[in-house]
């Protein structure tokens, strides 16, 4: 197994029930696995500089799951190898009401990375085709009714994601969509360590027990969400998620692969900044 059997497309439709969560199944061997993931955040840190200075392109990674699937651990380590400098990551939460006031994309537009830079974005405008479907939320926003009780709302949400992703490619920024892809069966074994662990008991919410409730819909609107918005600039990675070890390299692939793909280089000086830069050592050297 690779990275190619969890990668989506648009050619073939993701099963979400039919996927893999774990290690296992793949056979790999964690010491393996390990040192592979050392040697991609090596070379993701200096392709990562390269971007920085070539400064053409950027890259938008998102992070969508389910509680506990592991979205903080995997910033944490596999975003924590690049410069600081060349990566902001920004959460999701709750719109606010001044986020509300604005159509959907808003927040996320003002979240852009800038050309050479990366983003990553721990929860995305995927909610708004993930939780807003599951509880119908945008019932209680205010909204045309023109555009409210069009039966086709969520299916033109996700045409509108197309092509912002589209649009957003073609102005030299490419998105990488992740989906931490955990069992229901981890989910509780992690939510029950939450709770008994006191180090960890910050971590837990009541929230989580109640969306949990919800698993099968929210299965079902991830399922649609990969399936209607997979495209071949930016395509969906659905990782399994039971095995932390297992998910950082999967995730340190897809990243490493994007940034191989821009393969950025460092700019080359033209011929008369050459000759400066010459002038200004010789000036050093004879200080
Ligand atoms: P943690 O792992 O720390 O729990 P988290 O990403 O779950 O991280 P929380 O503050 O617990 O952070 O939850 C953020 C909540 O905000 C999630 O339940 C998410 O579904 C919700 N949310 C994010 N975007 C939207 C949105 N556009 N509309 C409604 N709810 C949203
Ligand atoms: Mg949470």
């Amino acid at each position: 197994m690779s990275l190619k059997d969890y990668r989506f497309d648009g050619e073939e439709k993701l099963e979400l029930r039919g996927m893999n969560t774990g290690a296992k199944k793949d056979g790999v061997d964690k010491e393996d696995i390990l040192r592979r993931t050392e040697k991609n955040l090596g070379r993701i840190e200096a392709l990562q500089d390269k971007l920085y200075a070539d400064g053409r392109e950027s890259v938008l990674i998102i992070l969508q799951a389910m509680d506990a699937a592991g979205k903080d651990s995997t910033v944490k380590h596999v975003m924590g190898c690049v410069n600081p400098q060349g990566i902001d990551v920004h959460s999701f939460k709750q719109p606010t009401s001044e986020e509300l006031s604005h159509d959907y994309l808003w927040r996320a537009m003002k979240a852009l990375p800038a050309r050479g830079k990366m983003a990553l974005f721990n929860r995305s405008y995927y909610e708004d085709v993930l939780v807003v479907k599951v509880h119908a939320l945008q019932k209680n926003y205010k909204m045309p009714a023109r555009v409210l009780e069009d039966p086709d709302f969520f299916k033109k949400r996700y045409r509108q994601i197309r092509h912002f992703e589209e649009y957003l490619y073609e102005n030299g920024c490419r998105v990488v969509k992740i989906f931490l892809n955990l069992s229901r069966e981890k989910q509780k074994e992690r939510f029950l360590e939450r709770i008994q662990v006191e180090a960890k008991n910050w971590k837990f919410s009541q929230a989580d027990i109640r969306e949990r409730a919800y698993w099968n819909d929210y299965m079902d609107a991830y399922e649609a969400a990969v399936n209607e918005t997979a495209t071949r600039h930016s395509p969906w990675y659905v990782i399994p998620a039971d095995q932390k070890w297992y998910t950082r390299y999967l995730v340190s692939e897809a990243v490493l692969g994007v940034l191989e793909d821009i393969d950025p280089h460092y700019p080359k000086l033209p011929p008369e900044h050459a000759a400066e830069l010459q002038e200004c050592r010789e000036a050093l050297e004879n200080e």
